[in-house]
């Protein structure tokens, strides 16, 4: 037989596009329109509904960046269409090409009762399934002009991501506002032709089954009169309806959809936008789990719920209904999709707490699946920490993102630092927007890499980010692709019941060890510096406010503010939000992210001076707080205790050539004219830390543009090129001892400048480095290097509860491309018996590489910090200002001492007027056992709650002392859960911990302690 194919896909394109699909909507009117705009931000349902409106016409432009008008449309179905199914088309000027990230509108009647949301691929509203004919018409729009930002061509910078510098030019044109007759049966047909042309195009030309399909479409498109295509849809169907029922094969893969809209909490827009992109897209799910019987809805983190709870109760009314009748799925069980590179441990841990008590309190919903679609990477600290908030899975698809090594399985064991396993999966289908595209659904059977051994796969199915989430056309094509041959099968399905089947069938899955490293969105470890630090302060005040309440409570009978800790704590969760904390979003976001972590702070200060000033009692001797998990001379971890004179003593001597020889006894400095670390000697080891022939604390800047995604990206070119930042603008002595000396230097370049203070202080083994920059450089990336004298293969970084060791070669194309990562407080280098480590307040990303040097053959070692990126998307002014750094260099450290000190320079010591030392609550006698926080129990029982880990990677054993009555000690989950109870003595309780295990202890008072 002569091949024709090619001929009748071309056919069925041209007939679907300019004959069918316009009949799904056969006839229409115009319906009348008025629009008001708000004159500011956007104001309550009720409000919009009331105001006056303007008459409209289309073609009309509106809506000013950011801007909200609400639009009422108005008419009367025609006596003509009775008996026929009519709905409402309106389009506010969409481009169906970008569902998500334009213009959207939430759709309500007059009685402010939500229907449903207006986004590019969901224009509808359905106005009767039978109309009387006659009957007045008048649904009100409230209608969001938010600017593309990521345009078709990408990256570009752009003014409009702040209202501050958007402008006022519309950005819209209404398009269509009709009364239109929808035709049931030519929309079925639509569906019909969409899943079996689709369905073909991915079948082998070899196999009969595509000779099938093309045969029943052409017999279906001889079935059509191109004239009547209404009256003859039926008939078309009928021709279909064969190759539509033939089953599955046996062996088909198995495809668990999860109605799904992935929405950033801010991106490209602010986090006030997400309030209402959330209700809309909550409006179109519940309406469509209504209509559809079959079809299940999934949305994630808590803290969307709570937006519209708060915001929009009428919608999140329809909301607790679905998720009552088991069709609305809360997933995930954390406040935010929250990245997961840069939380610290106990944030990592609230996000979970938060989330997963939200999901209880308000649906009684446990949530055992950890639902993470696009964070940008994984930590091997977070195993551990899913396991004990009392979950079990892991869903996440970004790993497909990676730029060079494809990752091997979709479905395994996914181990922590600790030995935790986590059963994860990784979507073949390689995207969390699918669209029930037969592409889509015949790589995801194609792809997956478990063949043979299993046979499920999961797909989040809807468009995310103001798309509006799963569409009926997706619901239609899951339907027909339920049980049909030639493709995987389609089911709707709760994430838990996916994870259920999909363990059952595949106990033992193949084994990943570690860190989940995303190989792209590297720099998100450094854009937005001000975001960063402010997570990062937030957390250590977070800490210490805590403790010291919980203290204060404890000892002087303080009320615990609990309401207020807990306001506190979401709102920094919030901000880990996988496009806030890691830099990403447009100004507007970053701009308001710095104001409120400076409010957080500010209640946080207030909160822990009221607590010591109450603990500290009346009186002029200078108390010092420690609240860090290690004594701090004689001031013990957790409690507080007179000022004591440092022992030791510190001098500065100039040299010839113009720098300074800085000396306590511990280390010997040497800082040369051009204000550069030459020389930093361990005395006690009579080892030299600073590789010969090189300088630390070098600061080396790079160009940084990157080929995408400038705030996320940085490509391993950045490296090619670069220019050591040697020349000094002055080095003087800025403080000569005893207790402390100092030496300052000032260095200019390009627009910029920069103020060292190198600080050595008595009794203490390490040089102090505060870096202040004055940052007014475009697409640049700041560095500060510390080539040192090591031979090792590998290094330690922290991360949350523990750290993980890297190579610091390259051997693989794995190891090659992590050229930029991730750490919390410090990196850790070491020989068998002399390290350094490199502690930082502030920063996270850094590198290190290693060269082999000819002179002696010996090995440097170079650890970088990343300080400042200066990328221009989606903020076109990242990072200008001024910013101040704080690390530290610690010759001679062990681990321990790098835990040591990441601690004591991220919890600064507080001195407060007093006459009281304030006994720690509890104490641990082993060094390697840290306390990561100390407070009341959430359920306001008075309970003192007590985080712990092992710290140091190794088995310890260490007795927990407290210094209150207590009735008894348990166990718990990080919710706080009670689980076993621990055999308590007259000296506290004996722990015995695995290397990296976090242990919540509840400890219950006696009389209120
Ligand atoms: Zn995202």
């Amino acid at each position: 037989m002569h091949d024709d194919r090619s001929l009748v896909e071309a056919r069925l394109k041209r007939v679907l596009d300019e004959r069918i699909r316009p009949a799904v909507y056969p006839e229409s009117v115009p319906l009348q329109v008025g629009i008001w705009t708000a004159p500011g931000e956007p104001v309550p349902v009720a409000e919009g509904l009331a105001a006056p409106r303007t008459p409209l016409t289309v073609g009309q432009a509106w809506g000013a960046p950011w801007g909200t008008s609400w639009l009422t449309v108005s008419g009367t179905v025609p006596a003509g269409w009775a008996g026929r199914t009519v709905e409402a088309l309106l389009d506010l000027g969409f481009d169906e090409n970008m569902p998500g990230f334009q213009c959207e509108g939430l759709v309500y009647r007059s009685d402010g009762t939500p229907v449903k949301g207006l986004n590019p691929r969901n224009q509808w509203v359905r106005i009767s399934d039978s109309a009387a004919g006659g009957e007045a018409v008048e649904l009100h729009i409230e209608a969001a002009a938010n600017p593309v930002i990521l345009d078709y061509h990408p990256f570009l910078p752009t003014d409009l991501g702040d209202k501050a510098t958007a402008g006022s030019a519309p950005q819209y044109k209404i398009t269509r506002m009709d009364l239109a007759v929808f035709d049931p049966v030519v929309y079925e047909l639509v569906l019909d032709l969409e899943v079996l042309g689709e369905l073909m195009a991915e079948l082998p030309t070899d196999g009969a089954r595509r000779w099938e399909l093309l045969r029943a479409v052409e017999r279906a498109l001889d079935a059509v009169d191109l004239q009547d295509v209404n009256g003859t849809a039926p008939a078309a169907r009928a021709e279909l309806a064969g190759v539509l029922a033939a089953p599955a094969v046996p062996s088909a893969h198995r495809i668990s959809a999860v109605g799904h809209a992935h929405i950033d909490s801010a991106w490209l827009w602010p986090l006030r936008e997400t309030v209402r992109k959330v209700a809309r897209t909550c409006a179109n799910m519940t309406a469509l789990v209504a209509e559809h019987p079959e079809f299940i809805y999934t949305m994630s983190q808590a803290q969307q719920y709570a937006w519209i709870k708060e915001h929009r109760p009428e919608v999140y009314a329809e909301v607790k209904k679905a998720v009552a009748e088991g069709r609305f799925v809360p997933a995930g069980g954390m406040w935010v999709e929250s990245d997961t590179n840069m939380p610290g441990s106990e944030a990592m841990a609230r996000q979970f707490v938060h989330g997963k008590r939200f999901f209880l309190d308000e649906f009684g919903v446990e949530n055992e699946e950890a639902w993470l679609p696009d964070t940008f990477g994984f930590t091997a600290g977070l195993p551990q920490i899913i396991k004990a908030a009392g979950s079990k899975w892991l869903l996440t698809q970004k790993i497909s993102w990676s730029q060079v090594n494809t990752f091997p399985h979709h479905t395994f064991w996914w181990e922590g630092i600790d030995g935790t396993r986590i059963f994860t999966h990784f979507p073949p289908i390689d995207t969390y927007n699918c669209s029930m595209k037969g592409s889509e659904i015949a790589h995801a059977a194609r792809n997956f890499k478990e063949k043979g051994r299993a046979s499920h796969s999961l797909a989040p199915t809807g468009w995310g980010d103001g798309g509006g989430g799963t569409t009926r056309e997706m619901v239609g094509k899951a339907a027909r692709l339920r049980d049909v041959e030639g493709s995987a099968t389609v089911r709707w399905e709760r994430p838990a019941e996916f994870f259920a089947k999909a363990q059952a069938e595949y106990p033992e899955p193949p084994v990943w060890v570690g860190e989940l490293y995303l190989e792209l969105h590297r720099a998100t470890l450094t854009s937005q510096a001000r975001t960063k630090q402010g997570n990062r302060r937030s957390e250590n005040l977070l800490r210490e406010a805590e403790l010291w309440a919980a203290t204060a409570a404890v000892r002087c009978g303080l009320p615990y503010p609990y309401q207020q800790l807990d306001r506190i704590w979401k709102t920094v969760l919030l901000h880990q939000f996988h496009d806030i904390l890691p830099g990403s979003s447009i100004a507007w976001v970053h701009r308001e992210a710095e104001a409120t972590y400076a409010t957080v702070a500010e209640e946080l200060e207030e909160l822990i001076g009221a607590s010591q000033r109450a603990l500290a009692g009346d009186g002029s001797s200078e108390i010092a707080f420690n609240a860090a998990p290690h004594d701090r001379g004689a001031v013990p971890a957790g409690g507080a205790d007179t000022v004591a004179p440092a022992k030791g003593s510190c001098t500065a001597e100039p040299s010839p050539d113009g720098g300074f020889t800085l000396s306590n006894g511990l280390v010997r400095v040497v800082v040369d004219a051009r204000g550069l670390v030459v020389s930093l000697y361990d005395t006690a080891a009579e080892r030299e830390a600073v590789a010969p022939g090189t300088a630390a604390n070098l600061l080396q800047l790079h160009p940084d543009f990157p080929n995408m995604w400038d705030a996320w990206d940085v490509d391993q070119f950045y490296r090619n090129t670069g220019t050591d930042l040697t020349d000094a603008d002055s080095v003087v002595l800025a403080a000569d001892g005893p207790q402390a000396v100092a030496v300052k230097v000032t260095r200019s370049f390009g627009k910029s400048t920069v103020l060292q203070t190198l600080t050595l202080t008595a009794g203490a083994k390490r040089l102090d480095l505060d870096t202040e920059v004055d940052w007014y450089e475009t697409e640049k990336f700041l560095k500060v290097a510390f080539p040192l004298d090591l031979h090792t293969d590998r290094y330690a970084a922290e991360t949350q509860f523990g750290h993980l060791h890297r190579p610091t070669h390259t051997n693989t194309s794995w190891e090659a491309a992590k050229f930029e990562a991730c750490n919390h407080r410090f990196v850790h280098l070491t020989e068998p018996d002399w390290g350094v480590a490199l502690v930082t307040a502030s920063t996270y990303g850094h590198d290190v590489t290693r060269t082999v040097r000819t002179a002696d053959r010996g090995t440097t070692t170079t650890v970088r910090a990343s300080l400042l990126r200066a990328p221009r998307f989606p903020d076109p002014h990242t990072d200008q200002g001024r910013h101040v750094f704080h690390h530290a260099l610690v010759p001679g450290a062990t681990l321990a001492d790098a835990v040591r000190e990441g601690y004591r320079i991220n919890l600064p010591e507080r001195r407060v007027s007093g006459s009281n030392a304030v006994a720690p609550l509890v104490t641990v006698d082993q060094d390697a056992v840290v306390v990561s926080a100390v407070k009341l129990a959430d359920d306001q029982s008075g309970d003192l709650v007590v985080r712990l880990y092992e710290a140091h990677g190794a088995r310890s054993r260490a007795r927990l002392r407290t210094s209150f009555p207590v009735a008894r000690i348990d166990g718990c989950d990080l919710l706080e859960r009670p689980q076993h109870q621990l055999p308590l003595d007259a000296r506290g309780i004996e722990l015995t911990l695995r290397p990296f295990e976090l242990v919540t202890l509840r400890l219950a008072r006696i009389n209120g302690g």
